[in-house]
């Protein structure tokens, strides 16, 4: 028996938490690549790389093999290592965390407003000592950092970096997300609004750093240049294979987030009154990786919600809850989010239909 098939036949069809927005397109790209017989490191990287560059605006755009590999060598080129602190949200997805504690360097939590789920700039402000070396400042589910605000938390010597992991197509007071920082990290996770299965990708207007995590995703060694490695590096490469999955997705991504944001407000417009709904800043667009309310009956809601078909999440995590960041501090904000937020379905080919259903069933736990 099929434990995922439905338990009878009068019971409707399950919704799923995510659907990538991928079909004939894409599957020509593929099938195009595969016929040229050069499947990694061929034209398809430096065209998603110029179709990425086109999106966010940076003179530099170096694709990897995920949005965790971004984040490692984001931290790399900049040369964080042991002795260093890098200030990071204590309610993200723990890659963030992760990827700072794997270059030799600490990660200091930081308090998060529970109720955009983004980092509490005051609280970063607070955060910082002689050894803070960089912020990496989360755009949550696809929500703007207030960026200005976070510009003036911190001293200028202090490397401002974002995971925009989830907020490609995001834009801050008009300025695309992956284009605020010193360097920014994608991810093409199938849920993200743009997916190649796994992928990332690295953005920055600095030349020189854009080189080093060329050369940190390729063993260490230079594009230009002799065939010296003058440090080690990785096989951080996202292949020709999975860029082309990317690429005509990028070139609609206006079309992508626009899908999006018309399921966002079909929801919003059924939920405000009841639950926490999300939202951007007046001014910013939300790039909407996800929709997340939040409730206080959030672990019957999610319950509930899978016993109808339905199938929703937990928002992420409370870093400062998993063994591995134990004892760093007492995190209310991040602990509030990560007991209260549900992820609810959402995908551009969720119909309005869909969304009633979902509402209907999460209106019984409110
Ligand atoms: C998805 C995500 C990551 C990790 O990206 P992968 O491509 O899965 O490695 C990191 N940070 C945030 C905020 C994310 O949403």
């Amino acid at each position: 028996m099929n434990a995922t098939a439905p338990r009878d036949d009068q019971s409707q069809a399950g919704i799923r938490l995510a659907r990538p927005d991928v079909g004939a397109e894409e599957l020509e790209a593929v099938a195009e690549v595969i016929a040229s017989g050069q499947l990694t490191m061929g034209p398809k990287v430096a065209e998603l790389e110029a179709a990425l560059r086109t999106a966010v605006g940076t003179a530099h755009a170096v694709a990897v093999s995920s949005g965790t590999a971004a984040l490692h060598l984001a931290m790399l080129a900049l040369r964080v290592g042991p002795g260093d602190e890098v200030l990071v949200p204590a309610y993200t997805f723990p890659a963030t965390a992760n990827a700072v504690e794997l270059c030799g360097a600490r990660a200091v939590l930081v308090d998060v407003d529970p109720d955009t789920f983004d980092v509490d700039v005051a609280r970063v402000a607070e955060a910082v000592t002689p050894r803070t070396r960089a912020v990496l400042a989360v755009h949550l589910f696809g929500r703007p950092v207030d960026w200005e605000a976070l510009q003036t938390a911190v001293p200028q010597e202090v490397a401002l970096v974002e995971d925009a992991a989830g907020a490609l197509g995001a834009r801050y007071r008009g300025q695309p997300c992956g284009a605020l920082g010193l360097l920014a990290c994608l991810s093409f996770h199938p849920r993200k609004i743009v997916t190649t299965g796994e992928g990332g990708a690295v953005t920055t207007d600095e030349e020189e750093l854009a080189d080093a995590v060329r050369r940190l995703r390729h063993h260490g060694i230079a594009a230009r240049g002799d065939v010296d490695i003058a440090e080690p590096g990785f096989n951080y490469r996202l292949p020709d294979l999975l860029c082309a999955i990317g690429i005509p997705q990028v070139e609609r991504l206006e079309e992508l987030l626009a899908a999006r944001e018309r399921v966002a407000a079909w929801y919003t417009e059924r939920l405000e009154h009841l639950v926490l709904t999300p939202a951007a800043a007046e001014g910013d667009r939300h790039g909407w990786q996800a929709y997340v309310v939040q409730l206080d009956r959030r672990d019957e809601a999610l319950a509930g919600l899978r016993a109808a078909g339905i199938e929703a999440q937990i928002g992420t995590y409370a870093v400062n809850r998993l063994s591995a960041y134990r004892d760093r501090g007492s995190f209310p904000g991040a602990d509030r989010a990560f007991a209260r937020a549900l992820a609810l379905p959402f995908a551009a080919s969720l119909s309005e239909d869909d969304v009633d259903r979902v509402c209907s069933a999460l209106r019984r736990f409110v």
